[in-house]
């Protein structure tokens, strides 16, 4: 397997999840667009990765910033053929704990979804039109157990999550005659990143590791225009599907 015909730009690319994805698909030969909001820390996930990247800060809420991100991506390399929406938050981002709903402040709530949801809007508005033009695409949207079910004082984190897959679905059938795929993927556990670093150390979780989708991530990305479209499930679970 070979990415080294695709073009992808990752969010949230600066630490974790989104990072250790980045650099398997730099080393699998893809070209890879870093972005986040810290240039220092895109910067360094970029001089440790074995392939071609390109560092574009974006703080994903700014509509500004996330064009300007795909239009770098554009004049740099004339294509882009991937997209993984990865930046993601939570309440721990915000208070270090886990609130009940009706304790969370209307501001915080709003910037959850703002950066969850309306993240991935924005950079799937901006993108898919040039993997229109090129015929071919793959979007992967990064979701969550609680993109299936819900958990107490995890509300706007499960409110933005199935946002997120009732959005991977929709533009899944609206882009399938495009040759462009839409899915969803999940660590499908908790995962020791910086998510949970807000948490008091004898409280953080984490028993997967930060590259635990690179693998499923990368079979999506090399599944080309005819692979599954509008499906979400955690990474094992994809590697199965993909064999
Ligand atoms: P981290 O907190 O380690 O990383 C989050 C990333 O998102 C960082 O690169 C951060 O960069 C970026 N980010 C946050 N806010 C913004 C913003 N406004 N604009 C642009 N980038 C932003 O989290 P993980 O790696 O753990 O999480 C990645 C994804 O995986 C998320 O979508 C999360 O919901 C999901 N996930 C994580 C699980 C876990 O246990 N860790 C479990 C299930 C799903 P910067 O601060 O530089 O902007």
């Amino acid at each position: 397997m070979t990415l080294e015909t695709e073009t992808v730009i990752v969010t949230g690319a600066s630490r974790g999840l989104g990072a250790s994805m980045a650099k398997r698909f730099a080393r699998e030969g893809a070209t890879v667009v870093v972005t986040a909001r810290s240039e220092s820390e895109l910067e360094a996930v970029a001089a440790e990765a074995d392939g071609e990247t390109l560092v574009v800060p974006a703080d994903v809420t700014d509509e500004a910033a996330v064009r300007a991100v795909v239009e770098t991506t554009i004049d740099e390399y004339g294509a882009v053929t991937g997209l993984v929406n990865n930046a993601g938050i939570g309440l721990l981002n915000m208070y270090g704990e886990q609130r009940v709903l009706h304790d969370v402040e209307t501001e915080d709530f709003r910037q959850i979804l703002d950066v969850n949801v309306t993240g991935v809007f924005l950079f799937s508005k901006y993108v898919v039109p040039h993997m229109i033009d090129a015929g071919r695409g793959t979007i992967l949207n990064i979701s969550s157990g609680l993109g299936r079910r819900a958990a107490a004082k995890w509300g706007p984190y499960v409110a933005s999550k199935w946002a997120l897959e009732g959005l991977t679905r929709t533009q899944a059938a609206e882009l399938e005659a495009y040759g462009i795929t839409v899915n969803g993927l999940d660590p499908g556990g908790r995962v020791a990143t910086a998510f949970w670093d807000h948490l008091p150390e004898d409280e953080r979780e984490g028993v997967l590791e930060p590259d635990v989708m690179d693998d499923a991530a990368t079979r999506l990305l090399a599944q080309g225009p005819d692979g599954i479209t509008g499906e979400s499930m955690p990474a094992d679970e994809w590697e199965q599907r993909l064999g």
